[in-house]
């Protein structure tokens, strides 16, 4: 797969960047609703001198959950373990975290939808009971015991939440949705990230890369860096909105930041599937996809941007897609596509 600057999966270069991860939660740029939620949840916690609650963050790729989970830690003043779903390859390796675990301590799951089963069951009792049941021995001679753990703060990271078994959602007190970012948070997002980076960025250059960003903030920090090579190259001091939208253009990045992928899908439903309805592996196998970048990356994004629908028979691209690409849908496109709205309208 060619790869993609805009895509909101974790590339090599985003890991030097730690240093652009907000540590306190005043610093995490929007998601306001969320952000008021827990500050009360762990000065509740706090207060009390209990574990916070279990927590669930889910949405797309780069909306911050990682970043989320190491503020909570950080808010709260303990340890933060830090796995993943696929990670964890026996139940053993998931006991192991959780006997380490100090009280009050968080353990991070990302892609928590992962786990394999026999994992998950183990966390039911951790989660609920503290408690981590465990089978010595094999055959007639094999005994059970008990391990009692330190309350502690499980916070699973998910890009698919209808993965989730029922038992284990149930088990989480704060379940949290991640949303895209406004254009004006992202732009505080690059602006603050241009002071860390020493990078002389203006107001507009900052909305420019903004509106491109996907509502992303991992592509807005990437594309920064990515505008700031063409400007070094151009002799260009400061970023400003034509620096900006120039290195964008190179950088194949639409207007409104959707990229060749996007734009790839898109076409393919129109021209190749006379806007659809097609199904997801259909359309993953004609753009060259595996579905799940499709379902996890692609579409999220052009559900937002109301491009793109999921029926039950199938994926179907709007009017407003057939506008952004200049593209004329055939004569009678919309009553085919409907026939029976279009029936009780008229
Ligand atoms: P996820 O875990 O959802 O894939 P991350 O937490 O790894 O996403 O976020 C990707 C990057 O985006 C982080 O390194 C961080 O620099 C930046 N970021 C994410 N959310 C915010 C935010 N709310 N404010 C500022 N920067 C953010």
């Amino acid at each position: 797969m060619e790869e993609r600057i805009i895509t909101s999966l974790e590339r090599s270069e985003d890991r030097e960047n730690e240093a652009l991860r907000p540590v306190k939660l005043a610093d995490y740029i929007g998601q306001s609703r969320i952000k008021e939620n827990l500050y009360v949840f762990i000065h509740a916690a706090l207060s009390r001198g209990e574990a916070l609650d279990h927590v669930l963050l889910y949405g797309p790729p780069g909306l911050g959950k990682t970043t989320l989970a190491n503020i909570i830690s950080a808010e709260m003043g303990v340890n933060i373990r830090t796995t993943s779903g696929p990670a964890i390859e026996r139940p053993g390796d998931l006991a192991a975290i959780l006997t380490s675990l100090e009280p009050r301590d968080v353990l991070f799951i990302d892609e928590i939808h992962r786990l394999s089963r026999t994992a998950e069951e183990i966390l039911y009792s951790a989660m609920e009971d503290h408690c981590l049941d465990i089978v010595i021995g094999k055959g007639p001679s094999a005994r059970s015991i008990r391990l009692s753990l330190a309350p502690f703060t499980l916070i699973g990271a998910t890009t698919r939440a209808g993965q989730l078994t029922s038992p284990l959602r149930d088990r989480f007190g704060v379940i949290n949705r991640l949303e895209f970012y406004t254009t004006d948070e992202l732009k505080q997002i690059v602006l603050r990230a241009s002071k860390i980076l020493h990078i002389k960025l203006d107001e507009e250059g900052a909305i420019e890369i903004a509106k491109r960003s996907r509502g992303t903030p991992r592509v807005a920090n990437r594309l920064l860096k990515r505008v700031t090579d063409f400007a070094d190259f151009w002799g260009k001091e400061v970023i400003d909105f034509q620096v900006a939208s120039l290195a964008l253009d190179k950088l194949q990045v639409d207007p409104i930041g959707l990229d060749s992928l996007d734009l790839k899908v898109i076409e393919a439903i129109i021209k190749i599937f006379d806007g659809g309805p097609v199904g997801l592996e259909t359309l993953a196998a004609t753009v060259g996809e595996e579905p799940e970048t499709l379902e996890d990356v692609v579409e999220p994004f052009l559900l937002q941007c109301g491009f793109l629908q999921r029926t039950p028979r199938g994926r179907t691209v709007t009017s407003l897609a057939y506008e952004h690409l200049g593209i004329k849908p055939s004569e009678g496109h919309w009553e085919k596509q409907q026939p029976r709205l279009f029936m009780e309208n008229n």
